[in-house]
């Protein structure tokens, strides 16, 4: 009860929090618009440690492991506009819709959140006003500037994926994810299983869907722009010098994808 009116009564995100959305080279000129829901692992100081021990803070549960160091060397080898969110995806996951099973996750994996157990409506609309829709408005925003501005756009999704869930090993490195528009992804794929060494997901570990996705559903699919996720395998990127080999590897297989699209006429 005591936690419910600290909740209730007091913002999320004191002068002690950083804002939500990170930006990176919003002056670039790549067609690519990069986004990162899980970037970050923050807590708001209000909310601790949200009931769980260190180490259950550092895991996949709490952020996209090595996606950060990834997504900051892509913005800049690619000159792309990245717009990522710092705070954990268990204080509000950003690409659920709000109030989707899972959003505020009292169970991820088999760790229970306590602090996201008997959840009051307004606790629930606070995290939602300090984290999910300062995001996804700057992106929002972003779209229309670059839209009015006839700045060609395509939106990149950057996520990573943990070896093992819930007992069962992945074998694949890199997956590609999408829904209702397969023009990226189809070229992504390509260029992928292109390169010898990769295990190649299609819509794998997961597909979109609009029942547990927001970012590609709602700024890319109802944007009419063309899009596609990546889910990058955690072990591979777990440190920087990994992280910078795929970004690396990204800002390649991306240049040449810029090409084939502005020889297509598709941007
Ligand atoms: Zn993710």
């Amino acid at each position: 009860m005591a936690v419910d009116s600290v909740w209730d009564t007091s913002l999320l995100l004191g002068g002690a929090d950083v804002p939500p959305v990170l930006e990176d080279n919003a002056a670039g000129r790549s067609p690519f618009l990069l986004t990162c829901d899980h970037y970050g692992r923050l807590i708001p100081r209000v909310l601790g440690d949200l009931g769980l021990p260190a180490d259950e803070l550092t895991r996949h549960i709490a952020w996209d492991v090595g996606i950060a160091g990834v997504a900051d060397a892509l913005s800049k080898q690619l000159d792309a506009h990245l717009i990522a969110q710092r705070y954990s995806r268990l204080v509000i996951d950003c690409n659920r819709p709000p109030g989707a099973p899972g959003s505020i996750p009292r169970i991820s994996e088999a760790t229970v959140i306590p602090a996201n157990e008997g959840l009051t409506r307004d606790a629930t609309e606070l995290r939602r006003r300090a984290v999910f829709d300062p995001y996804h408005r700057r992106i929002a925003e972003v779209i229309e500037e670059r839209l009015r501005d006839c700045i060609p756009t395509v939106l990149v999704s950057l996520h990573s994926f943990t070896p093992v869930y819930a007992g069962i090993a992945r074998p694949w490195h890199i997956g590609t994810l999408y829904h209702r528009d397969t023009r990226l992804p189809q070229l992504l794929l390509k260029q992928l299983r292109a390169e010898a060494d990769l295990v190649v997901g299609d819509n794998e570990p997961y597909a979109v869907s609009d029942e547990t996705d927001y970012t590609i559903p709602v700024h890319g699919e109802a944007r009419g722009l063309m899009n596609t996720g990546i889910e990058i395998r955690q072990d591979l990127i777990a440190d920087p010098a990994g992280q910078v080999l795929w970004a690396d590897r990204l800002a390649r297989i991306f240049a040449e994808i810029e090409t084939t699209l502005r020889a297509q006429r598709l941007i």
